[in-house]
């Protein structure tokens, strides 16, 4: 197919499922016309690394997904800042903001999620309340920062986003207080163990942290936020209030299209949709997670990124299978590194293997389950985490090497020597 408007291949995001789809269509068809049109104004960009622009770890420089003539080497014709509004399956057609369409031989979705905006009394129209999920976020909270000289500010969600951003925020040198809805910080990903020495962490800098808590209001003075009231009645002070609760998928745009969803638009093993020849990938998509043996979406950057690569392959004619998604998250809580991966709060029945040194700072669980490893938690060292990472994913029966797992020494070579080579072969391991 060769018009203006009409693509062999039409892909909706310019992120990591949406990169890593259009490198495998490329990889198997040369020719084929490709299309790649995105909401965001910026040429692919690292989104993991948002809050540490922020909080200066990085600069500008580092921020580029792919070299910034990427898609020129691959042929890919790019519109920027256009908004995706519907999709016609039937027609083959999509609908843009602007009025405009675009058609497909085949369609990607890789869309990605939204951040969710919990209906706060007076957050509305505020001057200093942001989510923080852009690249767009961090440039409006580096100029307010600036321009108004913030030095306090409140965090509402106590998971990934919300941490990363609260660093992103002390490091700036503003005060900060934490709000979360659950009794403790990364409740999701973590134990009452880990979410202690978490929050150990962010006592020592001085983060002011409520939990069982939540913002109901938000003040402001000429317009600007000056305090918010929790649902316990207290007050803080706050010149800013960041909205970390989350991110979920946008599906107005499959409305009226057939494509199937629910949490995230459902995919089958291939990533395509309900719909014959129109594919999902990355945090839009809701596929196979392993350890909970049901469809949802996993939204970290690894699990995008191979969801594109599968529907990037199948679209180009090739036969590749997604093999599942397992949860983990990396994440450091003001300078104590953590990862967790898969379940990590064991159930009855299950072994655990543990260790804990408050002290220092480190805090090491296994959890097992019918001699397969189901979840992991590394606080304070998170050497080798990779390696278990691997373990979880392809399930590996541990049984000869379980008094093993928690030594120093264990690593790639206390493994059996035939899934050694797979793992050192690359796709076993994803951290
Ligand atoms: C602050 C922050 C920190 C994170 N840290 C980590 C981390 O440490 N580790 C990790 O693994 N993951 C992390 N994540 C998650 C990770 O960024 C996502 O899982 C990953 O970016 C998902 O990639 P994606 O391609 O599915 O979608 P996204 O990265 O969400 O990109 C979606 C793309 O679709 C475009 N788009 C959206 N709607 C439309 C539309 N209607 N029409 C056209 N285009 C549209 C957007 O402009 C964008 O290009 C973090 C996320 C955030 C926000």
């Amino acid at each position: 197919m060769k018009s203006e408007n009409t693509y062999d291949y039409l892909v909706l995001g310019n992120s990591a499922a949406a990169v890593n789809a259009v490198e495998a269509i490329r990889a198997r068809d040369v020719r084929g016309s490709i299309g790649l049109f995105a909401r965001e104004a910026e040429h692919a960009y690292s989104r993991p690394l948002i809050t540490y622009l922020l909080g200066g770890a990085v600069d500008e420089g580092r921020m580029d997904y792919r070299p910034r003539d990427f898609y020129r080497r691959l042929d890919v014709q790019v519109r920027l800042g256009a908004e995706a509004t519907g999709v016609d399956a039937a027609g083959r057609t999509v609908r843009f903001a602007d009025g405009s369409t675009a058609a497909f031989g085949k369609l990607l979705i890789a869309t990605g999620g939204a951040p969710i905006r919990p209906p706060i009394e007076g957050s509305e129209g505020t001057a200093g309340v942001f989510t923080f999920t852009t690249w767009a976020d961090q440039r409006a909270m580096e100029e307010y920062i600036v321009r108004h000289n913030v030095s306090k500010a409140v965090v509402l969600g106590g998971g990934l986003i919300g941490l990363k951003s609260l660093e992103a925020l002390l490091a700036r040198k503003v005060k900060c207080a934490l709000v979360e809805l659950a009794d403790r910080v990364l409740a999701i990903t973590f134990d009452q163990q880990a979410s202690q020495l978490a929050q150990a962490a962010l006592a020592k800098m001085g983060v002011d942290l409520r939990t069982n808590n939540t913002v109901s209001s938000v003040q402001n003075q000429g317009g600007r936020i000056c305090s918010v009231t929790l649902k316990d009645g207290s007050v803080v002070p706050a010149e800013m209030l960041i909205l970390a609760i989350g991110v979920r998928p946008d599906l107005a745009l499959l409305e009226g299209s057939g494509i199937k969803a629910d949490r995230g638009i459902a995919v089958d093993e291939q990533m395509q949709t309900s719909q014959p020849d129109i594919y999902a990938a990355g945090d839009v998509a809701e596929a196979m997670d392993n350890l909970l043996g049901a469809p949802r979406p996993v939204p970290i950057l690894p699990v995008a990124a191979r969801q594109g690569r599968v529907a990037g392959v199948n679209m180009a004619g090739g036969q590749a299978k997604y093999d599942g998604s397992v949860a983990m998250n990396a994440v450091d809580v003001v300078g104590l590194p953590t990862i967790s991966v898969g379940i990590t709060v064991e159930q009855e029945g299950d072994q655990v293997l543990r260790e804990l040194d408050v002290k220092a700072g480190v805090y090491r669980k296994l959890v097992i389950r019918d001699e397969r490893l189901i979840g992991a938690i590394f606080i304070g060292q998170i050497q080798r985490a990779g390696i278990f990472t691997g373990l979880i994913r392809n399930r590996v029966n541990v049984s000869a090497f379980k008094d093993l797992l928690m030594s120093d020494q264990f690593g790639l070579l206390s493994l059996p020597a035939e899934y050694r080579a797979h793992m050192v072969a690359g796709s076993g391991i994803e951290v």
